[in-house]
């Protein structure tokens, strides 16, 4: 077990729980592509944010863009709410967050996210301990002993390959599949 405080300066790569996070969806082929217009895409799976200290640049959460508007990702976002709810002890996840909903380990169920309404178009996941930040006085974030685990490489991707999420180029043709 590693012991590490992001402290703002710019990091390399994410941390061991957000990496197995993004190897396992990346086996997902319709979430592996990027989105947007020509010139200005981007891709679904983004770990880093704009610099600074924050729980994106400390490499210790991912937002996995899927658009709530449309049915097959909103869908689609659930389905995968379901499997990381499923997978909670093994990821190891603090909370995620996806459209005006949060999700914790003390319970399966969702409550109300109030706080903003930025997730109607990407599932926010996150292993940040805010207690530990907290107690640097705000100055750094330390990663949680769980930021140190890849649990998201054995029962999440199971799940997904058994759900044949991994047969999944297309939102539209998954969802077309699914009724
Ligand atoms: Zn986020």
């Amino acid at each position: 077990m590693g012991n590490f405080t992001y402290t703002g300066k710019s990091l390399a790569s994410p941390s061991p729980a957000v990496t197995s996070l993004i190897r396992t969806l990346k086996v997902i082929p319709a979430l592996q592509g990027s989105y947007g217009t020509k010139g200005h895409t981007l891709p679904r799976l983004q770990w880093r944010a704009n610099g600074g200290l924050n729980r994106h640049d400390a490499g210790l959460a991912l937002d996995i863009i899927l658009f709530s508007a449309k049915e097959s990702e909103r869908i689609f976002a659930w389905r995968l709410a379901d499997l990381f709810v499923l997978n909670k002890w093994e990821m190891g996840w603090s909370s995620f967050i996806y459209m005006d909903l949060t999700w914790g380990k003390s319970k399966d169920e969702p409550s109300p996210y109030t706080a903003d309404k930025r997730h109607f178009d990407h599932i926010h996941i996150d292993w940040m301990d805010y207690a530990a930040y907290l107690e640097t006085g705000k100055t750094g974030i330390p990663w949680s002993a769980s930021a140190f685990t890849t649990g998201s490489d054995g029962g999440l991707l199971q799940s997904i390959t058994d759900a044949q999420l991994n047969q999944v180029s297309s939102f539209d043709e998954w969802w077309a599949d699914q009724q």
